[in-house]
Formats: structure tokens, sequence, C-alpha cells
């Protein structure tokens, strides 16, 4: 029989003005709410069920900085070829970034590897229970040690996203600013929290925030904690979590170089293995620097002198910290045999196969004048 679900106690008043809240009020409605409509995800277990911890852990990589529905489809792809950590840990490293290729943020996937590996040795093939233990395996971050803590364990472990921060935001009212605001946040969050049910009570405001409480437009009308919210009370939800203005992002510039061999291959090479899209096959570039190189200096970073030729257009590319804008030169009919220095001739019908980073995609796509498309 399932246990009626506890808070520590009851949440109340903080001292720059957060409001009062009856926590086991709040999570009871909650609960009852999430036990009719949680969402039906690949990785869940039902209400009132612990999900297997290595289910819960690939989901949560994965959906780093990626959507449900982008993920589901990858999901299912490594479940169905690793069916468990150990399996996962005895993988080729270049078969698991194959499988990624497309998701990107592609330290996740070799972290994976790892930590699959860390598992597998360290702990028997069994995931740790305790939020400390799981905080030191490769990849694993606060918040994803407490939702597989959590959601795997029912452990007493708070995770806050930005869907819960969200919610947690409104319901008490939070007005100071976000990043500051963050700790005040997750001490709210953590008086709410109940034991047992601490999973679904993880899961009900991941859905609650995904579904009801968004962003934007709230529908506070249909939302099972509206009489508890003092956002909503106030009117002021919308205006919720208050974000601290960002400077504008910066905006990198570079040349890339698609060299092709008379056979129609193409020149890539490895990125180094630490740093941004660390140990990715890339076409060959510049630095990326403030100001577009122009033709002088970018063919002196070339991976060798040969007939470069401008192509009309740029490459366009938004990562989370940075825009980049890339010119690609090309140089076409070089000449069967040689292997420059780092690079490694791919033929043209492969590449589509090979994990490429979506910039590099990009690259290619324009310079060969096809779609490559995400694996
Ligand atoms: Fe979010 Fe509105 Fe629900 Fe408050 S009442 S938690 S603002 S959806």
């Amino acid at each position: 029989m399932r246990r009626a679900a506890r808070p520590d106690r009851m949440a109340s008043a903080d001292d720059d003005g957060a409001r009062d809240i009856d926590a086991g009020a709040v999570v009871a409605d909650l609960l009852t709410w999430y036990d009719k409509s949680a969402r039906l995800l690949p990785w869940r277990s039902p209400p009132g069920i612990a999900a297997d911890p290595y289910h819960v852990w690939l989901s949560e990589i994965m959906l780093q900085q990626t959507t449900v529905k982008a993920v589901i489809p990858y999901y299912a792809k490594f479940l169905d070829r690793w069916p468990t950590v150990t399996a996962l840990a005895a993988a080729d490293i270049e078969a698991v970034m194959a499988a990624w290729a497309g998701l990107g943020y592609y330290s996740r996937a070799r972290n994976l590897h790892a930590c699959a590996k860390a598992v597998a040795e360290a702990h028997q093939g069994h995931f740790p229970a305790d939020e400390a233990t799981l905080l030191a395996l490769p990849g694993i971050g606060s918040y994803t040690a407490a939702a597989i803590a959590a959601i795997a364990f029912d452990a007493r472990a708070t995770a806050v996203d930005g869907n819960i921060e969200r919610v947690v935001a409104r319901l008490f009212a939070v007005e100071e600013a976000l990043p500051a605001a963050k700790p005040r946040i997750k001490a709210l969050a953590a008086r709410l929290t109940p034991h047992p049910r601490a999973g679904d009570y993880t899961q009900a405001m991941m859905d609650l925030g995904a579904s009801i409480c968004s962003p934007r437009s709230p529908s506070c009308l249909v939302c099972p904690v509206r009489r508890h919210c003092a956002a909503h009370a106030r009117g002021i939800a919308e205006t919720l979590p208050v974000k601290a203005k960002k400077g504008e992002k910066p905006h990198r510039f570079g040349a890339a170089f698609l060299a092709m061999r008379a056979d129609g291959a193409v020149l890539l090479r490895r990125r180094p293995p630490k740093g941004l899209l660390g140990g990715m096959l890339e076409v060959p570039s510049t630095v990326w620097g403030p100001s577009m190189p122009d033709r002088g200096a970018a063919l002196a970073d070339a991976p060798f002198p040969a007939k470069w030729h401008p192509l009309a257009g740029i490459v366009r590319h938004t990562f989370t910290h940075f825009d980049l804008d890339l010119a690609v030169y090309r140089a076409d009919g070089l000449p069967i045999g040689g292997q420059p220095p780092g690079g490694v001739w791919y033929p043209r019908a492969s590449l589509a196969a090979e994990a490429i980073p979506s910039v590099m995609r990009k690259v290619l796509s324009h310079g060969l004048g096809q779609e490559l498309g995400e694996e």
C-alpha cells in the first residue's frame, strides 16, 4: 500500500517576504494530481513505484539541455543497444559517441561512458543510492544526483531543475532575482520535499513546470496547487522567477577548410580531448576569434597549402555561450595518397553515419551542397 507523503514541516515565511505555505497541503494536492495525470515517459515507473536507476540516470543525462521529444528516440536506441549499465560500460567509446551524434553537448556522452564504467567497476554494476556517492561519479552534478536518489531510490533528496525552480519561485513568490536566489529556492524546495514519495514529488514538480506552470503563460486556472500559490494570489506569476539581466552573447568568427580529394573523400580531424566539442570530429578550422579573419589570415591556418577558394555565404551556429560565424574555404581534386598531419580522409558516403557535431554538419552541408542531417 502506498504510504502517505510527509514534508518535513510546514514551510514558513522567508526573510525577504516569500510567503507562508502549507507544505503538507501543497504536496498532498500535487501528488493527487500526479497520481491521475503523470506524463507517460519511457524511463518512468507508475506513481508509487521506484524507477530503474539505469533508466533514470540515462534519461537525466540525455535531458540536460535537451527536450523530452528529442531525447525519446535516443533513449530507446541506447536501451535497445545497451540494456544495462554493465553493457554500456563494455561498449566501445566510438560506438557510444556515434549513437549520441545529434544530441549535442558531446562531453555528456564521454562522461556517460566513463560513469557506466565506474558503476560497473567500483559499484558492481549497481548505482549507489545516496546523493553524495552519486555525485562522485563522472558527469553527475548536484541536480542529477538528487534526481536519481529521489526517483530511483525514493531518498529524501531535493532536485531543482529549471522547471522546479520556476514552480517554487512562484509558489513562495520569491522576488529576488536569479541566480542570486538559487540557494534560497533550493532551501524552500527542500522544505517541500516529502518522504516517502520524494521521487513522485520530484516528477510531479517537473510535470507541473513542463505542462502547466510554463515560463510565459502559466495555466493557473487548471493548476492543482493554485490555492497555495502566493504568486498567483498576488497576480505576479508571469513575472517570476526574476532573472538578472544578462550581457549580450559574445560573437565569434572563424574559417573552416573543406578539403576534397579527387575521389570525393573529405578531410576531417579530431579536436583536442578537452574543451568545446572535445574529442569530436571537425572540419579543420582556424581559431574562433572576435572578428572574421581576412583571406590571408585564414589561409595561414589552412591544414595545408592548396587552391582554397571561398564559398559564398557563411555558416552560423549558436552555442550556449556564444554565436559563431564560419566562412568556408574549399579545395577540390586533391591527390590521393597523402595523409595530412592530424587529419583523416572520410569517404563522402560515410559522413552521415559519423559522430560529427551539429556545427560541423552545417559546414559540410554548406560546402557539399547537400543536407547531411542528424543521426
Ligand atoms: Fe504556477 Fe499558476 Fe500553479 Fe502558481 S498557480 S504554481 S503560478 S501554474
